[in-house]
């Protein structure tokens, strides 16, 4: 581990979110084991909420999947580890909300959760498994110069979302 790597650690203990991921992780049924730069894999989530493959508490990693398809997709990881690095600089759990707040910010200008979501996209949006669905244009017809415009760029918000699930196993079918 990297001196960084071990402060995100201890701060992320200290904060709180780490012992709670381990906390939602045991409630949840999930397998942990130690993972590479003091992260926490936990393996084979199968509560509804979030609406995702794989999410990040602390320094713990919650997959659906099973343990071999979520050490199989290192890019994943890294994209949940900059979450993880995110709590740290929130202070923990702090963290949910500004998430939270980011997402309903990124729905209102794009359609979708994360396009904008500055969370997102620090951690990276293709890595994460999202759609860069960038912002919804301004109409510049029938003497509109400026605004959001009913009926407007339907086309961008489409196709629903593309979330965390399409870089994990969304149906959890190992046995
Ligand atoms: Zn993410």
């Amino acid at each position: 581990m990297t001196p960084g790597q071990r402060l995100r650690q201890l701060a992320n203990v200290l904060n709180g979110s780490t012992p709670l991921g381990l906390l939602l992780a045991g409630l949840a049924g999930t397998r942990t084991v130690g993972g590479p730069r003091g992260l926490v894999i936990a393996t084979g989530y199968r509560w509804r909420l979030p609406f995702a493959g794989a999410f990040t508490v602390g320094n713990v990693i919650i997959y659906r999947a099973g343990p071999d398809a979520a050490l199989a997709n290192p890019v994943l990881l890294r994209h949940e580890e900059r979450h993880s690095t995110q709590y740290a600089w929130c202070l923990g759990v702090p963290f949910v909300v500004f998430y939270f707040i980011a997402a309903v910010w990124s729905v209102l200008r794009t359609g979708d959760p994360a396009s904008e979501n500055l969370f997102e996209r620090q951690a990276g949006l293709a890595a994460g498994g999202y759609v860069d669905r960038g912002r919804r244009r301004p109409r510049w017809t029938a003497g509109r110069t400026f605004g959001r415009t009913s009926g407007g760029n339907a086309g961008e918000a489409a196709g629903g979302n593309a979330d965390e699930a399409a870089g994990g196993n969304p149906g959890g079918t190992e046995a």
